[in-house]
């Protein structure tokens, strides 16, 4: 029997800060250049999220104003453009609270955040706003790949509870894969909450038909951000010490916002203590040494001895610092080591399990 070599799928959340702030330039575009040059020194492909709802904001109010945010709206679908161009993927990633959305001045928005969670929106909401996002971003990318399409999906700030409706819309539209479970995760504060302690621990990937945490026989296929325990002081001086020193990609100024109160704000922050040593594969907040103890731990836990096991890698753009970048060559570089690691992307991992034929996927 041949070894199972198990794919790593760095994926990047392609956006600003959640409250609007942020500049394009550095908290994206340079940012997100950096690490798709540091991926190419490996041959990796990188999976960009794409928050459509956001671009689609800045186009519509900065196409006719500002001229210097036009050029800036038009460098970010030029670099997925190019991105894809050389290799890369991109896919689709929604913050809801930009529905409606109004520019203020100087970059602020007003944005809603009783619509933070896609989670909570109608289905009629839903399926508008993952039809328009879907569209958007094939109109993007068809005029120089006319063979692209939009399959994949990752709900923004991991919001995708209840799952029932928006499931249903993805499998409607077409879509493929949801990547936006975190199995062990979660966070109680009402205004962002996910809970993902009942997603299955041993399994890689499943299907799902209802809800994101059960296992179903046919339907959307989810495959999931990979999750695992650390020590907790490391984790607790990577995650919740250094990064306070060494938090955001160069020149990049922009800060949290949400839809919490006071309240709610110290739940989350309990929250965030509660799960200390639970960690996520996010390459832009963890050192080398701990991103492949998570990666050998994910795939320890995994009972899928013979098929390939997708292993899902986050980041975000704003969050890659100088220091992250340096720790992400690390990892690049003890993974292509690895005889039984590829690097991979959602539909190369997918063609290799006959999950999908090369047609499901165009
Ligand atoms: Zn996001």
């Amino acid at each position: 029997m041949s070894k199972r070599v198990d794919h790593i799928i760095l994926t990047v959340d392609y956006e600003i800060f959640g409250n609007g702030t942020g500049s394009l330039n550095n908290c994206l575009i340079s940012p997100t250049n950096r690490i798709l040059n540091i991926a190419e020194s490996y041959n990796a492909p990188v999976t960009l999220f794409v928050e459509m709802l956001e671009f689609y904001s800045m186009k519509r109010e900065w196409f006719n104003g500002q001229s210097d945010m036009a050029l800036q709206i038009a460098s970010v679908e030029q670099q997925i453009c190019n991105a894809v161009m050389r290799g890369h993927d991109a896919q689709l990633h929604l913050h809801p609270q930009w529905i409606g959305s109004k520019h203020l001045k100087n970059g602020l928005w007003q944005l809603d955040n009783s619509r933070w969670r896609i989670g909570d929106l109608s289905s009629s909401e839903v399926k508008k706003i993952l039809v328009f996002g879907k569209t958007a971003l094939e109109d993007i990318l068809n005029p120089i790949i006319p063979q692209y399409r939009c399959k994949v999906f990752r709900a923004g700030a991991w919001c995708i509870q209840p799952s029932y409706h928006i499931i249903r819309c993805l499998m409607e539209l077409g879509f493929k894969i949801d990547s936006s479970v975190a199995p062990s995760l979660f966070n109680r504060a009402s205004g962002d909450w996910f809970d993902f302690r009942a997603a299955p621990n041993n399994l890689g990937w499943w299907h799902v038909s209802n809800d994101v945490c059960s296992v179903a026989t046919s339907g959307l296929v989810e495959v999931p951000i990979a999750v695992s325990r650390i020590s907790k002081t490391e984790h607790f001086f990577e995650f919740l010490v250094k990064k306070k020193i060494d938090r955001f990609a160069l020149n990049c100024n922009g800060y949290y916002g949400g839809p919490n109160d006071f309240l709610q704000k110290l739940i989350s922050k309990i929250s965030k203590f509660l799960k200390l040593g639970l960690s996520m594969l996010d390459f832009s907040s963890l050192n080398a040494k701990i991103l492949i103890e998570i990666v050998k731990k994910w795939r320890a836990d995994k009972s899928s001895p013979s098929s390939s096991l997708p292993i899902v890698a986050i980041a975000h753009a704003k969050n890659f610092s100088s220091t992250a970048a340096k720790e992400f060559l690390k990892f690049l570089e003890w993974v292509s080591r690895q005889p039984d690691l590829i690097f991979s992307t959602y539909e190369k991992w997918m063609k290799s399990q006959n999950i999908l034929s090369t047609k499901d996927f165009k």
